[in-house]
């Protein structure tokens, strides 16, 4: 059916499911890896182009054209692409749009493998990267060079929750003729839409949000024109990075419930915030729902609400975070996020232990920062849970 139309919750429910000949609410599953030619002359069509038709599930397939087209919906994107993981969609988008020789600015609040992905990978292809603070434009502006190509922007930034302002950064990548590109795994199309702020490419991790019940991994590129979707698809169809259609239609199940499964993490995350900010453990908390996060006017022009993610400090250091970890038992103790379940982690030891420590200090990581992915659990629950724990380190 037709969603045009309709609010993002509507959308959510019905966007990409074609009912098939025998009208079924939900879609049959194409667990196949190939299709069959009605004729050699069939065959022949659909490989020329001459005819649309479906060859290979790497090429294409129904039921991940049906979660893709969900997400382009979600997006006002032209069409997207499933990949195999969040990291698969992003090279497919560096690997894409970028030659020996070409420059990238980089926000330096960004996925911990991007910067690897960019540092090494990319690097041993003459590519070189400027991180700098995206939410200060000037910065941004500073680190342009001739062969800039592309920037490249997470917002809210992982994990300090800094804000960068999509239809500025728009403007200046517009300017110098470089493609914008938004990981927009942290708000979901639900909070936040880039292609409307002028973005070029958005793109997710299926894995966090989008998906939400913490049981595949999957990714996901959106293009706002067909030329980029073109360019992108076609080294997408050669590097093979594809979703498998299986996980597929979990992703698109989840879907489902993006927009209701977003508006409890955001009421939950506002409260504890909240209750965070005025505990006597907490240095400080980082959530731009609160007006003490410095770009909290920005997100709430640019963003629905303001996510389900959070992150705080705890007073005493390295030590009192690892306190905080072994003494939650509601929050799960794991990496990853966007799931119904409430997940803690401690970036000075965990995600982010592999980066030096002066690097990390001046990306805004310090020891004691903990990082909380609100889940949908009942938020006086949480809070429980982390008052224990906090109660535990002394302060
Ligand atoms: C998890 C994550 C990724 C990578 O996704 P995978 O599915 O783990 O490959 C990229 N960006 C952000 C912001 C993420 O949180």
């Amino acid at each position: 059916m037709s969603t045009t139309n309709y609010s993002d919750q509507t959308k959510a429910v019905h966007a990409g499911l074609e009912h098939g000949p025998e009208l079924s609410i939900v879609p049959p599953i194409y667990q196949t890896s190939t299709f069959r030619f009605h004729s050699a002359d069939h065959g022949a069509r659909l490989f020329s182009g001459e005819e649309q038709g479906y060859i290979y599930t790497r090429l294409g397939n129904p039921t991940i054209e049906g979660l893709e087209k969900a997400v382009s919906v979600l997006e006002n994107g032209y069409k997207s692409m499933a990949c195999a993981s969040g990291m698969a969609a992003i090279h497919t988008v560096l690997a894409t749009f970028l030659n020996a020789g070409d420059h990238v600015v980089c926000s330096e609040s960004v996925y911990g493998p991007t910067t690897t992905l960019l540092n090494t990978f990319f690097k041993r292809f003459n590519i070189e990267v400027s991180f700098v603070d995206s939410s200060n434009l000037e910065l941004i502006k500073t680190a342009l060079k001739p062969a800039t190509k592309m920037i490249y922007i997470e917002t809210p930034g992982n994990p300090t929750l800094a804000i960068s302002d999509l239809t500025a950064i728009a403007g200046i990548a517009r300017q110098v003729g470089a493609l914008m590109v938004v990981d927009n795994t942290f708000s979901s199309p639900i909070l936040q839409k880039p292609l409307d702020f002028g973005a070029d490419v958005v793109l997710h991790s299926l894995t966090k949000f989008i998906n939400g019940h913490a049981d595949v991994v999957g990714g996901i590129v959106v293009a706002r024109t067909e030329e980029h979707y073109l360019q992108m698809r076609k080294v997408l169809n050669l590097t093979g990075g594809v979703i498998d259609p299986f996980n597929a239609f979990l992703v698109h199940r989840g879907i489902k419930t993006l927009a209701i499964r977003m508006k409890t993490h955001c009421e939950n995350a506002r409260k504890i915030a909240a209750f965070l900010e005025d505990h006597p453990a907490i240095q400080s908390v980082s959530y731009p729902g609160l007006p003490s996060h410095p770009q909290h006017e920005l997100a709430a022009r640019q963003m629905k609400d303001f996510g389900g993610m959070i992150s705080f400090e705890v007073k005493g250091g390295l030590e009192a975070g690892k306190v905080v970890m072994d003494n939650v038992h509601l929050c799960q103790l794991a990496v990853s996020l966007g799931g119904v379940e409430s997940l803690i982690q401690h970036p000075a030891s965990m995600t982010h232990a592999g980066m030096k420590k002066e690097l990390r200090v001046q990306a805004g990581i310090s020891d004691g920062l903990v990082r909380l992915s609100v889940g949908i659990e009942d938020a006086d629950e949480i809070i429980a849970d982390l008052d224990l724990a906090l109660n535990k380190t002394g302060r």
